[in-house]
């Protein structure tokens, strides 16, 4: 396995991998790997010759007030898990290295980008695009393997890809759980041990609310409102939103009549959960 810090390098690897009519699974992170980033790499592995892993902590990403400077970081492991899954090549770009120039041109995300965790967190997915659309060309994946953990961010992602004319297929993951449900997330790691046992209630709030769909409820207010009461049954848990929205456009929708996404985001002191569920039998 090979780990590179810089692009130039990266890409003579690459080149040789294309020459040899090789194909290229990119799976790109913020470190800090569990199961679920593990998963994405065991999926490239099957999918594709070469499976590149990219690390790097995006500070185009993180609001002011975030956690950028607090996100944790574990190289050592990483590799080491990298290493065990498989992966062919970790790239590990310096913030010198990916984001040289101040003056940057973004991409600029529209309609998708502006609710659920666009309008939480402004500014946060032109963050995202910019650099995986760095990562796409730098790296010039055949995939590349996102999970439906951010599914939002997936949508915007699939749809860059689209607009822009990248020349790549982007890759849906499933949600990796702990036993007990907690979507599995780095920034689990912040949580005090009653935050991680209350945090329960986001995973146990949705799979309830897809019980009342599964019993024909179709009101959206009436199941925000459940799903409100359910996580509110947890003190420490403090809402960002509840959302329900068509799963094609990330827009509103008052009336579940087509395949939904129910997306929801709770802080437990200052750190942030996110997770979600598809209905689509509708
Ligand atoms: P991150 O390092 O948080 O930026 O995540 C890197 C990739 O791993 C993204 O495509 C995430 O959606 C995906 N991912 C994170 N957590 C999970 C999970 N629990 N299950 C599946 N994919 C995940």
């Amino acid at each position: 396995m090979e780990v590179i810090l810089k692009i130039k390098e990266t890409k003579k690897i690459i080149d040789e991998w294309k020459k040899q009519g090789l194909s290229i699974g990119l799976v790109p992170t913020m470190g800090c790997l569990h199961q679920g980033h593990l998963s994405l790499i065991e999926k490239a592995k099957n999918e594709c010759d070469k499976v590149i892993v990219s690390i790097f902590v995006n500070p185009l990403q993180f609001g002011p007030n975030e956690d950028f400077s607090r996100y944790p970081r574990s190289l050592e492991k990483d590799l080491e898990c990298c290493r065990n899954f498989g992966a062919d090549l970790i790239f590990i770009p310096s913030l010198k290295e990916l984001l040289p120039d101040e003056n940057l041109v973004y991409v600029e995300v529209d309609l998708l980008g502006d609710n659920l965790c666009g309008s939480s967190r402004p500014g946060h997915f032109k963050g995202v695009c910019t650099i995986v659309a760095k990562l796409f060309n730098i790296l010039t994946p055949d995939k590349a393997f996102f999970g439906e953990k951010d599914a939002q961010q997936l949508a915007i992602i699939t749809r860059m890809v689209k607009d822009l004319n990248f020349n790549l297929e982007i890759i849906p993951c499933p949600i990796i759980r702990e036993a007990d449900g907690l979507a599995m997330s780095s920034r689990n790691v912040y949580l005090k041990k009653d935050e991680r046992l209350a945090a329960t209630i986001i995973s146990k709030s949705l799979q309830e609310a897809r019980k009342l769909l599964e019993n024909g409820e179709r009101d959206s207010l009436k199941i925000k409102s459940f799903l409100r009461e359910s996580i509110k049954t947890k003190q420490i848990a403090d809402i960002d939103y509840i959302e329900i929205v068509d799963l094609a456009t990330l827009q509103f929708l008052d009336i579940i009549d087509r395949p939904v996404l129910i997306a929801v985001a709770v802080y437990f002191s200052k750190t942030r959960l996110i997770d979600n569920i598809t209905y689509k039998e509708v």
